[in-house]
């Protein structure tokens, strides 16, 4: 078992701006993290150099205007969105953000890796085809399922995001879509960016009906009616779909440390999800896993949880324990009734 970590200091250039949560400081914080826990001291990871995706492989989802608008807004240092800012730095660190699953794929297909991780920014999953949004400028997850989805047509994947605010961009991205099964599990959107979006009836369009599904969970929510919900839903998922590999929007911000997000999951939340994952892509898909980061904003939980997903992936280590606030009651029987509106609207296409 060989997990490739993927990072590059190019990702360090990007900046979105003084004061922004998305910062250079979050990947030096975890890079520190993981050398101080040995990680990159045996032979069940190693550092990889992620590569630039090429021209032809952006386009595989954004346009090339698009594109060309990207690259001219970080020549220019301009923002693209409210939030969404580019400087020089951000062109060759978007590149490398949108290769390093591509460069993954592959090595994990000649059989020199098992399963990777991708510690990169900007990250990915608010950038829709056209529009740069929420700290994303190139929708990383979604040019690497379609990669995959279109080296050949028996190819599918599966695409989990765990990140604390819904995937819009993959969604929409991806909606009409049978070869991608789309399952995000974050804080409801009437509580949270981006709001208009992750709810349960988007279920996915055309011959994609189906493949398009939401867990919106309600603020507050902490370790054990999370994993609740996870367990009903993606094993079965899984099981039904067989995908050709488990890709993962990897996001911390649903850690209870995390102050964008009003979620209160502990690290051991992210080891306990990170192991299903892994179980279920060994039962599917030959343990074919690729996560790539996405959100999560305070340093501390942001390396702690990223370690603790790490561990099932390397199959070695001992996950850092912290202690998450109490949950209340009614969250538990609230989602007991979402699970259960779930499993029925997906009736017609999965037994949950
Ligand atoms: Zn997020």
């Amino acid at each position: 078992v060989t997990t490739g970590i993927f990072y590059h200091k190019v990702f360090l250039g990007h900046n979105a701006g003084i004061g922004h949560p998305e910062s250079p400081e979050r990947l030096e914080a975890t890079m520190e993290f993981l050398i101080q826990q040995k990680v990159f001291d045996n032979t069940h990871a190693r550092q990889m150099r992620p590569r630039a995706a090429t021209m032809k492989e952006l386009e595989l989802i954004h346009p090339k205007p698009y594109i060309e608008l990207v690259k001219s807004a970080a020549e220019h240092e301009s923002r693209l969105d409210r939030d969404t800012r580019a400087v020089k730095g951000s062109w060759n660190a978007a590149l490398l953000a949108a290769g390093a699953g591509l460069k993954a794929w592959d090595e994990i297909i000649a059989g020199n890796l098992s399963n990777a991780f991708g510690l990169v920014r900007p990250p990915g999953h608010h950038a829709n085809a056209d529009s740069a949004r929420g700290f994303c400028l190139f929708n990383n997850i979604a040019i690497l399922a379609r990669y995959i989805t279109t080296a050949k047509p028996s190819n599918r994947v599966l695409i989990i995001d765990f990140d604390a605010h819904h995937g819009n961009g993959t969604q929409e991205i991806l909606y009409d879509d049978p070869s991608t099964l789309y399952l995000g599990l974050h804080q409801d959107g009437r509580t949270l960016y981006p709001g208009y979006s992750g709810y349960v009836d988007e279920i996915g369009a055309g011959a994609g009906k189906g493949y398009n599904i939401n867990i919106p969970l309600p603020p507050g929510i902490a370790d054990v009616s999370y994993l609740k919900a996870l367990r009903e839903i993606f094993p079965p998922l899984v099981d039904q779909f067989q995908p050709t590999a488990i890709l993962v929007s990897a996001g911390y911000d649903a850690h209870f440390r995390d102050y964008q997000t009003n979620m209160k999951l502990s690290n051991g939340a992210f080891y306990h999800t990170s192991d299903l994952i892994v179980r279920q892509a060994q039962k599917a898909c030959k343990g074919r896993v690729i996560m790539l980061l996405e959100g999560g904003y305070d340093l501390k939980g942001l390396s702690e949880s990223i370690y603790n997903t790490l561990i099932p992936m390397m199959k070695k280590g001992t996950p850092i324990k912290d202690k998450p606030p109490d949950e209340d009651p009614r969250i538990g029987k609230y989602v007991n009734r979402l699970l259960a509106a779930i499993k029925e609207t997906f009736k017609p296409w999965w037994k949950l």
